[in-house]
């Protein structure tokens, strides 16, 4: 383990002192309102962070527990009057962490696998065999994504069927890691940006003009991280986008329909309107909004690393979050969102991906 230097977490020092303690953050933090603790609150982390940088804290187990339960769900900066960049002070105090050897140990099994077998699953069959098809060249491409590929399954299918029924001149990808799950984690740009450059060199050599995406993170890797990086050379939408852009012939549903937004790519990328309008498609179908919907929207408690280090406490969030509705069908666009609230689904109202309702009634 080396000495903790807080080079990059310095960095966000304005952002800190930005922070007025109003504690406005604590009525939105999903974290806070799981552990109660306020280090574990938005404005708890911001004082652990002011307190690394000043060298009045040491980054001990329970400072490194506290910025690694934050979701990165950004709900605070929402709530915030100061607009304090809490997601900010998370990931660069995180990437200090992991810089001076501390990374919590089911984070170091994670990337050790993404490093070695290029997901966080270890699993040793590339995304193509997975989903059985050989990539070529195509104006439009699938990027399943690890969760969707490897784990929930029934969603990389939905949206190979689709692609299918559309009659749709696709590809699949010789994928790896978007380099997400790394990033929220604190790994250094200097490992994720290779990544960022594999993958793009990748489809672009396939002649792909509009590349979908099936998961949050990964859609806000490349519309929002790559581009910093690396030039994008073709459009990137995430796959709820694209339904909302197609005529889609689908069958009437008379069911109450709500969608969970995922943080990634609600209030981190901005999709609010398009699975929405996807679900407006569908004849018959009424959609009903959770308490908490939109912008406003709460965190299923998986994200950031949460899930993997925390289960409990993501298990918890997720059932918090699912007391907001009493719809016949939950849907999400996201697979990691539908695995954590599947977690925690006690009252077993059926949830689904929106390509996996958009397949059964196309
Ligand atoms: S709402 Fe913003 S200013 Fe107020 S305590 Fe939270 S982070 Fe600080
Ligand atoms: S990003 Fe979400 S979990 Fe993290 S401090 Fe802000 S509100 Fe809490």
């Amino acid at each position: 383990m080396n000495v903790f230097n807080a080079e990059r977490l310095k960095r966000m020092e304005q952002a800190m002192l930005t922070c007025t303690m109003c504690g406005f953050c604590k009525s939105v933090c999903p974290s806070y309102k799981e552990a109660g603790w306020d280090t574990s609150a938005a404005r708890g982390r911001v004082i652990l962070a002011y307190g690394l940088v000043q060298g009045d804290l040491e980054p001990d187990a329970d400072v490194i527990d506290s910025l690694y339960t934050c979701t990165t769900c950004m709900d605070c900066y929402r709530r915030c009057p100061s607009k304090v960049d809490v997601v900010g002070i998370v990931e660069d105090a995180r990437k200090d962490i992991v810089a001076s050897g501390r990374m919590l140990p089911k984070h170091a099994e994670v990337v050790s696998k993404v490093r070695s077998d290029g997901n966080p699953y270890g699993e040793r069959t590339s995304v193509p065999e997975t989903l059985g098809i050989e990539p070529r060249n195509a104006p439009l491409a699938y990027f399943a994504g690890c969760t969707a590929t490897y784990r929930s399954k029934s969603i990389s299918q939905a949206t190979l069927s689709i692609l299918r029924k559309l009659n749709e001149d696709f590809t699949v990808l010789d994928e790896k890691c978007c380099g997400s799950v790394m990033g929220r984690i604190g790994c250094p740009d200097d490992e994720l940006v290779p990544m960022m450059v594999r993958n793009v060199e990748h489809i672009a050599s396939l002649g792909v003009e509009t590349l979908i995406l099936s998961c949050a993170g990964c859609y806000r890797m490349f519309k929002e991280d790559y581009p910093l990086h690396v030039d994008v050379p073709f459009r990137v939408l995430h796959v709820s986008e694209w339904l909302a852009e197609r005529d889609l012939p689908l069958q009437a549903c008379k069911k109450r329909i709500t969608y969970h937004d995922p943080c990634h790519l609600g209030r981190h990328a901005g999709v609010y309107d398009a699975p929405r309008q996807v679900i407006m498609k569908i004849p018959d179908a009424t959609l009903v909004e959770m308490s908490n919907n939109r912008e406003q929207s709460r965190c299923c408690g998986g994200g950031g690393g949460v899930r993997s280090a925390f289960p409990d406490a993501a298990k918890n969030m997720a059932s918090a979050r699912l007391q907001e509705t009493d719809a016949d069908i939950l849907v999400t666009s996201c697979p990691f969102c539908v695995t954590n609230l599947k977690s925690a689904n006690d009252d077993e109202i059926p949830i689904m991906d929106l390509t996996e309702l958009v397949d059964r009634l196309l």
